[in-house]
């Protein structure tokens, strides 16, 4: 059981939303952020583009293996994990696909008008999400989680809601330019691993811990747990909308 937590102190979106590529190639794994989650130009895209407009089916398959692929990051409280009871009432930073991005879209937003609208993110009105995690047709499979009724954190006891806020880490330096390489230096890269043919192998790189950043500008040890996700564009205007109107 989780709790999604805000925003922190100079910062409009209680998540990061970073584009990357993953895989394995030729010459090994190319595993990057791609640029165009800051409006950048990507040569792995680019490379896609290509494929999937040569019109062969089999090169629309190395273009979906290359694809870049959408992560979302929020702080969480874990609230309760009988498997790991010493993460229980600590801070993470939580690494999420689009399945998990759309129930909380959907929670904000619902489909039915006698369902309730709620902010996940909200300390006093939020909701705790049930993380339900399984193995289907040996893929991990979210589909189960959910979102359970709303509920003060902690009570809504403010010191206790303040420290925990002054804990959380800014999501800002996940979007930082430092946080992306050069076309040039990407370009390199994926001269080495795309090699000359483009035959691969299908793999995705998954991190099964939570992990807690030991210091604020520590992005690399700040992957969760990790959902394979869709590019997923649709949720955005919706959440920019929302950041908008605060
Ligand atoms: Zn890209």
């Amino acid at each position: 059981m989780i709790r999604f937590l805000p925003c922190v102190e100079g910062e409009d979106v209680p998540w990061a939303r970073v584009f990357s590529h993953a895989f394995k190639s030729k010459g090994g794994w190319f595993i990057e952020n791609c640029p165009t989650t800051i409006g950048g130009k990507c040569p792995m895209c680019e490379v896609n583009n290509e494929l999937w407009n040569s019109g062969l089916e089999s090169d629309k398959d190395v273009a979906r293996s290359q694809k870049r692929k959408l992560s979302y990051y929020s702080n969480i409280l874990v609230v309760s994990d009988a498997a790991n009871p010493e993460n229980e009432g600590k801070v993470f930073l939580y690494k999420y696909g689009k399945r998990i991005h759309d129930k909380i879209v959907s929670a904000m937003q619902p489909e039915f008008e006698d369902e309730e609208s709620i902010n996940p993110f909200d300390f006093w009105k939020g909701a705790d999400f049930k993380l339900k995690i399984r193995q289907v047709a040996g893929f991990t499979n979210y589909d189960r989680s959910e979102f359970a009724a709303p509920s003060e954190l902690l009570d809504g006891d403010d010191e206790k809601l303040e420290a925990l806020w002054k804990s959380q880490y800014p999501l800002k330096e996940f979007t930082e330019e430092s946080n992306f390489k050069t076309y040039d230096e990407l370009k390199r890269r994926l001269t080495q691993v795309l090699g000359s043919t483009q035959t691969h192998t299908a793999e995705t790189v998954t991190a099964d811990d939570f992990v807690r950043p030991t210091t604020s500008d520590n992005t690399e040890s700040s992957e969760v747990r990790n959902e394979s996700s869709d590019d997923g564009d649709d949720a955005l205007s919706y959440f920019q909308k929302l950041a908008n109107e605060d």
